[in-house]
């Protein structure tokens, strides 16, 4: 089949039939697809893109990467300093505010302002998240409670209080950031692995109710990132001597490793992916990497 790039006509309905060198459509589904041109396939430009824990580590690279693609950013965390200092380096259209995910009514408001400011949101980005290392004996209620209410409570509000405005406007993208624990759960981290857990099972179940709505909710679960967040533990010469022996791609990540599966997943070229995690994890979640004995 002759590929040509289309135009932004992006939808029609079957009936209305066009040279069938440009659709993947079959006679019995509702609407083809116009083969989009590579720059607008994975286009951001003039989106409204809400970025929870956007002040540091992959949520201010995941920013930076939007703005840079000409989105309209706006960021949160719970320091207003470091967001008014992330909103000063972003540059471009990003603005900011201090929200707290884990306290619902901020949530709320956090979500109205940026409704009020510029009408719509066409992209949210749960990002936030915190973790507390210790062995699962040790756990108390207190350590569950505050990473549970941030890594999952927090988002399940957000992604909430966004998704009806999504619903309403029949449009949106939701992409929340798991972890390699949603592939396999690491030792030392059990409220963080569930959390992660949970966010997989939020992620498909809100794909399956509001696909009829056009609005699409995905993840993405990176491996490991050189972070504030994590920093302590890859500072250690066993675990970068560790990490240098198993990573497949033989690196720690960045936080913008993250940004081009991200752009991907808010752009019109993930347009019929919805429920899904991609890993973006140095190859980490194709398998164990074992020492082979000698013959
Ligand atoms: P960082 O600690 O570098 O950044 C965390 C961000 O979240 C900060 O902006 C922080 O700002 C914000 N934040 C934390 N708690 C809250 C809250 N209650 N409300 C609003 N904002 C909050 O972490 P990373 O960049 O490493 O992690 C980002 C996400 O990526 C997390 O969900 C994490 O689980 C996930 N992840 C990270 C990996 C890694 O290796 N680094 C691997 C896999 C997943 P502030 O403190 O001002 O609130």
């Amino acid at each position: 089949m002759t590929r040509r790039h289309g135009s932004l006509t992006a939808r029609r309905n079957c009936a209305e039939r066009t040279s069938p060198r440009r659709t993947h459509a079959s006679s019995w589904c509702k609407r083809k697809v116009v083969l989009l041109n590579p720059s607008e396939l994975f286009s951001v430009e003039s989106q409204i893109v809400l970025i929870t824990g956007g002040s540091r580590g992959i949520g201010r690279a995941i920013a930076e990467g939007f703005a840079a693609a000409n989105a309209t950013v706006v960021i949160c965390s719970r320091d207003a300093d470091s967001v008014e200092r992330a909103v000063s380096s972003i540059g471009g259209n990003a603005s900011g505010m201090a929200c707290d995910v884990s306290q619902p009514d901020q949530v709320k408001r956090t979500v109205q302002s940026v409704l009020d400011q510029h009408g719509r949101i066409d992209t949210l980005i749960n990002v936030a998240g915190v973790n507390r290392r210790k062995p699962a004996e040790s756990v108390t209620v207190e350590d569950y409670d505050f990473v549970m209410d941030t890594n999952l409570k927090g988002a399940f509000v957000m992604s909430l209080e966004v998704g009806r405005h999504m619903i309403e406007r029949k449009s949106g993208t939701q992409i929340n950031i798991e972890s390699l624990n949603t592939w396999m759960p690491l030792k030392g981290v059990l409220p963080y692995a569930v959390s992660k857990f949970g966010m997989q099972g939020m992620t498909k179940a809100l794909a399956l109710e509001w696909g009829q709505h056009s609005v699409r909710v995905n993840s993405l679960a990176p491996g490991f990132i050189l972070t504030d967040l994590t920093k302590k533990l890859w500072s250690d010469p066993t675990m970068q001597k560790w990490n240098e022996q198993n990573a497949p791609l033989g690196r720690l990540g960045q936080p913008e490793d993250m940004v081009g599966t991200a752009i991907f997943l808010a752009s019109p070229a993930s347009a019929f992916m919805t429920g899904q995690t991609l890993f973006v994890d140095g190859g980490f979640s194709a398998g164990w990497s074992w020492p082979i004995p000698p013959e």
